[in-house]
């Protein structure tokens, strides 16, 4: 049994509006799970670090993961690797949110966005178990993506914005300006969760499903997913984050998104099976956390291939 030797991982998801820590190592096996209000690093930290240490006196951390909010710096040979940086959300704003549990505990911490965390979770448990290259784009109050090509979570100067690239807007279908405070009519500025009520005036949720704002949302959908594609070769798109509940929104994102590649991708997988190659997260409502215990597992994996 190496439940002592390989211990707990330590995930921590941490989001706009709450944080979900756990303590487990994988999906079915949380040992322990607590959520609280964001708030500011100066309370989050310290609590986690409590609750890490409670929840471990018999059977030590291996490694931690947090899956952040962003901006954020995940290079590890960088100065401020772990640190959130130009964020707006008060009080975390080039904050060390890494280090503090790495001079705590003295284990790996892996480090990266929240989409990223989704997308390495979906990877190892979930909807993208058993491919190489998925994407996870979610869509809820804003719009992130994460992608993970030949098995690893791409990064580059600093993380994918997949939220805030530039899809066609037709001014005289759709004269909403957007609300991108950097862009105004990038795609989250379109097409997130806030866009939705701000168009509409009233919340997303709350709009029928026969409101002419579903038919513009899958439209904006299957743009930004056509250009993915195109870039990415995915195998597998998963979306998540509260718009997907929509009912009906998976199929009408399909169609279109076959409609503008328009045979051009000769994949079975997209010309036939569309149902299977644009799903929902498989890994529910534990996806956000699981992702960081993933980042967790992934940090502890490659220590020890260094070591
Ligand atoms: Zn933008």
């Amino acid at each position: 049994m190496d439940v002592i030797k390989t211990g707990f991982y330590g995930g921590i998801e941490a989001g706009g509006t709450k944080f979900v820590c756990a303590v487990g190592r994988g999906p079915g096996e949380i040992h322990s799970l607590i959520r609280f209000p964001t708030t500011t690093p100066e309370i989050a930290i310290p609590k986690i670090i409590e609750f890490f240490k409670s929840e471990t006196q018999h059977t030590p951390l291996s490694s931690i993961g947090i899956a952040s909010f962003g901006p954020l710096d995940p290079r590890e040979e960088s100065l401020t690797y772990g640190f959130v940086t130009t964020t707006p959300k008060p009080g975390w704003a080039h904050t060390d949110f890494a280090g503090p549990f790495f001079k705590t505990f003295g284990v790996p911490v892996g480090f990266d966005t929240d989409v990223n965390g989704a997308v390495l979770g979906e990877f190892c448990w979930g909807a993208g178990a058993g491919l190489d290259s998925i994407l996870y784009l979610t869509v809820g109050t804003g719009i992130g993506g994460g992608a993970i090509s030949g098995g690893k979570i791409v990064h580059g100067l600093l993380h994918p914005e997949m939220g805030h690239i530039r899809i066609p807007h037709d001014y005289i279908r759709d004269p909403f300006p957007g609300n991108c405070p950097y862009h105004q009519d990038c795609f989250e500025g379109l097409a997130c969760g806030l866009a939705i009520s701000a168009r509409w005036g009233t919340l997303a949720q709350d709009l029928p499903d026969d409101h002419p704002a579903w038919d513009l949302e899958a439209h904006y959908l299957a743009l930004a997913l056509v250009n993915y594609t195109l870039i990415l070769s995915p195998q597998r798109i998963v979306l998540g984050g509260g718009v997907m509940d929509h009912p009906g929104l998976f199929d009408s994102v399909r169609s279109k998104f076959r409609v503008f590649l328009n045979d051009y991708i000769q994949r079975r997988e997209i010309t036939e099976n569309t149902d299977q190659y644009i799903v929902p997260p498989a890994l529910g409502n534990q996806a956000g956390v699981l992702g960081a215990i993933a980042l967790a597992q992934r940090a502890f994996q490659c220590k020890k291939e260094y070591t």
